[in-house]
């Protein structure tokens, strides 16, 4: 009976992919397989010197880079992760992480990782939204990596909706107090992952490593679901 109502309900209300709006078929959830095939990896995963690296050269002393995929305009992922952001999906986020876990977890260069730590939204972002997609992101890398994702130790303490008005270095400065440790003791000498969903200018990513190291932190390495194409580009 569960299954016949199952099948009357796909046959009423088709599950659709997030990514290309194709009918998904037994087995996959949310994203179809063509989309996942078509997606643009990157190989940060098998370099230290790569493209997520690179961007932070100046703005802080990361260890490893990781971003899987490169984000291009009006392309299926970035219709995912549109979905994944605005549209209540944040399952999309953990379903990526547990595909991205799955890769990294062959990855040498993951060996020292002791936690896995989301960059956190501001609680006023958080009420508008409802969800954080980057935890999301992060538990799912936690499940496939075994390594454990730590919560509410690190919070943001600046509302920063009008960024867009400053200029670069008004920016960085504006962000460099947008963070605050709230388990300093937990983190000591440990080396975190720290995670968020897309890179692009890496100026938030950064903030939240310099200010996870000044509070002691050993090592911050960061992964994204995506770098986005231009930036790559202007490295
Ligand atoms: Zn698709």
């Amino acid at each position: 009976m569960k299954a016949f109502i199952a099948g009357l309900l796909d046959l009423l209300f088709p599950a659709i992919c997030v990514g290309c709006n194709d009918r998904l078929v037994e087995g996959e959830t949310l994203i179809c397989t063509v989309c996942f095939n078509g997606f643009p990896e990157t190989d940060s995963h098998t370099l230290i010197d790569n493209i997520a690296r690179n961007h932070f050269v100046g703005k802080a002393s990361i260890t490893y880079g990781f971003t899987l995929y490169i984000l291009r305009k009006k392309s299926h992922l970035e219709q995912a992760l549109f979905a994944m952001k605005y549209k209540n999906q944040p399952k999309i986020g953990y379903i990526l992480g547990q595909r991205y876990g799955n890769i990294l977890d062959e990855a040498p260069m993951m060996e020292s990782i002791d936690a896995i730590i989301a960059v956190p939204l501001h609680p006023k972002r958080f009420k508008e939204r409802g969800y954080n997609q980057s935890d999301f992101f992060a538990k799912g890398l936690s499940d496939a990596l075994h390594i454990p994702l730590y919560e509410g130790c690190i919070e943001r303490t600046r509302y920063t909706a009008s960024q867009t008005t400053k200029n670069k270095s008004e920016r960085i400065t504006n962000l460099q107090a947008a963070f605050k440790v709230r388990q300093p003791d937990l983190l000591t000498d440990k080396h975190i992952l720290l995670v968020d969903d897309i890179l692009t200018t890496g100026a938030t990513l950064a903030s939240c490593t310099n200010t996870l190291l000044a509070a002691g932190v050993g090592q911050v390495s960061i992964a994204t679901i995506a770098i986005v194409e231009e930036s790559v580009a202007s490295v």
